[in-house]
């Protein structure tokens, strides 16, 4: 499989024993120990090029955030002119810079229509602490104290953060160090889940108006004096690309509006295209009051987030004077600088309008067509992302019991035939760059197809 020279090991072997000094996120060292990393040296449009010189198709987008694609000529060069001029300086006690000023802007001007101002940070997870601090604070300054409560989902992700992980629904990062106070998660909309686990069909919209409806019973039980917030993903990313029935959004709109509660939508990958809309807010109609966002904005190539926040929440905020609230990297001017070349390069390309009319459609039928595979119990997905459940018996929806990790297994398949391809459980995940192209799509669709063979063969 490799076309590795020697030279080439030597180099592989060279940074696979510096990188014993290296904690990996979401890794199990053991197994790195067994197994030493794959390391990525160079990129180019949507495929990576590893220390042995495999040319792999990278349909994850990084981690869901390369989505203008690698090497893009106006982004390096964005952060090349910053950072000579003006490489660092903060936004605290009444300062800013123009790259700070002009993304606040253009982000005021490509967002729903209610947002006019954003808090920046470095990442997702900083995003969503700083929510969490902008909820309570809200709430303090509306003389109602009590109002402690964000109601977030099961199989949520939000971020690594003490904060963030806490609102997110992992329970196997929760069982690491716990959550803190005043978190609580109801049932996600995962309608494929519910019919594994009844092991029958179930009427989709029926069951979007039933996990909605988990909602306002929560804030029935816990009393409407002590919830805050709603916080989730227009479509859960991280948890595997879960699409809610239709009838599910509709009415937690309604229910949040009954209540008087506000919503967050984490628009860390939805943002920025992924759904053939600028925002998955804008896919929905979802008229939150809060929006984190990271990963797209810059498209991955330096760190940065930020909160948009509705105009109804600012005016309140503003008006409680000091925010006591602030990172040294707010508002970066080198990553700021980038977001604005990566902004305007989508404006320019009208990429939203391309993936919106052409390559998500043709994208979308790509993943129906691995949905005919005997191994593929249920392929979804919008736009530019989407997943493909594997299961043991796809017309009784029975799935594979979990010590198989029938999806780490596909994954592996995957990483030897050169494409990146996620395992999340066993629904695989793909969010590709934004920019692939039909061709490249009809590669993954090959790829895939030849990968879920050799999974199946192993499998069954
Ligand atoms: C990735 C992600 C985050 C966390 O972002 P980081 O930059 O990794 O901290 C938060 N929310 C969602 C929806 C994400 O996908």
């Amino acid at each position: 499989m490799s076309q590795a020279t020697a030279a080439d090991m030597s180099k592989t072997e060279k940074w696979q024993s510096l990188d014993a000094h290296h904690v990996h996120p979401f890794t199990n060292p053991a197994e790195l120990k067994q197994k030493p990393a794959r390391i990525i040296e160079s990129a180019d449009g949507v495929y990576l090029t590893d220390s042995d010189g495999n040319r792999i198709l990278d349909m994850m987008a990084g981690l869901w955030c390369v989505n203008m694609g690698y090497g893009q000529p106006d982004l390096i060069e964005a952060a090349h002119t910053q950072i000579q001029q003006l490489p660092y300086y903060n936004a605290f006690f009444k300062t800013s810079t123009p790259p700070a000023a002009e993304l606040s802007a253009m982000l005021a001007e490509i967002s729903p229509e209610n947002f006019h101002r954003t808090f920046f940070c470095s990442s997702g997870s900083e995003a969503n602490d700083t929510v969490l601090r902008l909820v309570w604070r809200y709430w303090d300054l509306m003389g109602k104290p009590d109002k402690r409560v964000v109601i977030s989902r099961k199989n949520a992700y939000h971020g690594s953060t003490i904060a963030a992980s806490s609102l997110g629904g992992m329970d196997y990062m929760h069982k690491q160090g716990g959550i803190i106070p005043d978190v609580v998660h109801v049932d996600e909309p995962n309608w494929f889940a519910k019919r594994c686990e009844l092991g029958r069909d179930i009427d989709r919209d029926e069951f979007g108006r039933e996990a909605a409806q988990a909602i306002a019973n929560k804030i029935e039980q816990l009393g409407v004096d002590r919830v805050a917030a709603f916080i989730a993903e227009p479509i859960q990313g991280a948890g595997g690309v879960i699409v809610p029935p239709d009838t599910y959004w509709p009415e937690v709109k309604r229910i949040c509006d009954h209540y008087g509660i506000l919503l967050v939508a984490d628009e860390v990958i939805c943002g920025f295209g992924r759904t053939g809309e600028w925002f998955g807010t804008n896919y929905y109609d979802l008229k939150p009051d809060l929006m984190p966002i990271a990963k797209g904005l810059s498209s991955g190539y330096l760190p940065i987030g930020g909160v948009m926040v509705a105009d109804r929440v600012m005016e309140t905020i503003a008006a409680g004077g000091d925010l006591a609230h602030g990172y040294t990297y707010s508002g970066h001017p080198v990553c700021a600088a980038v977001a604005i070349a990566n902004l305007k390069l989508m404006q320019r390309t009208n990429i939203v309008d391309t993936v919106r009319e052409s390559t998500a459609p043709y994208f979308q039928q790509k993943l129906r067509e691995l949905g005919e595979h005997p191994l593929v119990g249920e392929a979804r997905g919008v736009g530019m992302f989407g997943a493909l459940e594997l299961v043991k018996d796809k017309h009784n929806y029975v799935r594979f019991h979990k010590d198989v990790k029938a999806g780490d297994r596909c994954r592996d398949f995957c990483i030897e035939n050169n494409l990146v391809m996620r395992a999340v459980g066993d629904a695989m995940v793909v969010s590709p760059p934004l920019i692939v192209t039909r061709e490249q799509i009809d590669e993954f669709g090959e790829l895939a197809w030849k990968c879920l063979d050799l999974a199946h063969d192993a499998l069954t």
